[in-house]
């Protein structure tokens, strides 16, 4: 069987204001009893043959590379997979990134998020522009080509300049890809409870993300997904198969999976996953799934695709109706598969619910 593998690492120097990942702050290192847990995790799913790997977080970089070294060699990985690791500039030096290299890591994804130094120090980011170039520097030196870096989008007192900038950093420093995201204010972080005064409205919000779509469409990033932009070539295998609905494992807490189209999680809870690592059942996948998440996909909803897994066919009402929204520049459809442009993205939702809403059984 072969699955995308995601490897959970709770573990930050400091937490950022804005974030609600599960992880834990004030840590310099990753635990030997967390990998004996995670490899003992491993185990129990076995035998599968991992696609993808992505250690993600929390802080990966955090890693040495003889842990994941370890983790990697207790896995069964197809020859060819992408093994990607998310690191924190902070936490990089050209020694951990040979390591890392040579452990069998082969992509890389740079949380740069803005190269201001006023906004990190914001963000409550350790890193600063200067961290971030070496990152880039010292990832290629170690033999890494396909580098993927993180932009924020609308953070406090954003203009064009800095996110115009940030993008220019990426690609001046190679990146193979590009994840630009919305600052949202998630309930229970820092920027809940004191939020920045300047952050922009809906509208800017959406200004700035058209604007960074074109800008990174002309410098040759392909838009693949709602966020997330590539080289030709270089689109994240792993997370494409989350969109698709394809089998995934997640391991540690807080880490999701799906397979067999069974959802399930284990808590966010990093002794009780030491402890005994129980997952708790999350239901299936259904056609709603699928709607939804073919449509975060540049490559659209096939409603053919749709028939055959789900039996359902889109209504005389939403076929009008996604005609019109092709007129107003929303979609493209071609009465089969139905695609988001950039502006149909910003309204992702109300889309895919009149899609939902008017498929019928046949
Ligand atoms: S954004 Fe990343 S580095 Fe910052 S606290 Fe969250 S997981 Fe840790």
């Amino acid at each position: 069987m072969n699955i995308g593998l995601y490897i959970h690492i709770p573990f930050c120097r400091k937490k950022c204001n804005y974030c609600d990942f599960y992880s834990i702050g004030g840590a310099d290192a990753v635990p030997a009893e967390y990998i004996g847990a995670v490899k003992r995790e491993i185990a129990l799913y076995q035998p599968f043959t991992a696609a993808t790997v992505y250690f993600g977080g929390g802080t990966p970089s955090l890693l040495a590379p003889h842990q994941v070294a370890d983790i990697l060699s207790a896995i069964d990985i197809r020859p060819g997979a992408e093994i990607t690791l998310e690191a924190n500039p902070d936490t990089l030096t050209p020694e951990k990134l040979a390591g890392y290299r040579a452990a069998g890591v082969n992509r890389l994804s740079v949380g740069v998020q803005t190269v201001y130094d006023s906004s990190l120090v914001s963000l409550g980011r350790i890193h600063d522009a200067d961290k971030a170039a070496l990152a880039f520097r010292w990832a290629k030196e170690a033999g890494f080509e396909n580098i993927s870096g993180d932009l924020m989008i609308g953070l406090d007192n954003y203009s064009y300049e800095e996110m115009y900038a940030t993008i220019d950093f990426l690609k001046n420093r190679g990146a193979t890809h590009i994840s630009a995201y919305m600052l949202k204010i998630e309930e229970g972080t820092p920027f809940y409870y004191d939020t920045p005064k300047n952050l922009a409205d809906e509208d800017r919000m959406a200004d700035y993300y058209l604007a960074a779509c074109k800008k990174l469409e002309e410098l040759g990033y392909q838009q693949y997904e709602i966020s997330n932009f590539c080289l030709p070539g270089y689109h994240s295998r792993h997370n494409t198969i989350y969109w698709r609905l394809e089998d995934y494992l997640g391991i540690g807490p807080g880490a999701h999976s799906c397979m067999g189209g069974k959802r399930f999680y284990y808590p966010r809870d990093l002794s009780a996953f030491i402890a005994a690592g129980n997952t708790v059942q999350d239901g299936t996948v259904d056609a709603d799934d699928y709607i939804m998440l073919s449509l975060r996909l540049q490559s659209g909803l096939d409603f053919s695709q749709l028939e055959s897994r789900y039996h359902l066919t889109p209504n005389d009402y939403v076929k009008k109706k996604l005609e019109i929204y092709a007129k107003q520049g929303f979609v493209c459809y071609d009465g089969n598969t139905v695609s988001l442009t950039p502006a149909g993205f910003l309204a992702e939702n109300v889309i895919a619910s009149d899609i939902m809403s008017n498929v019928t059984e046949i």
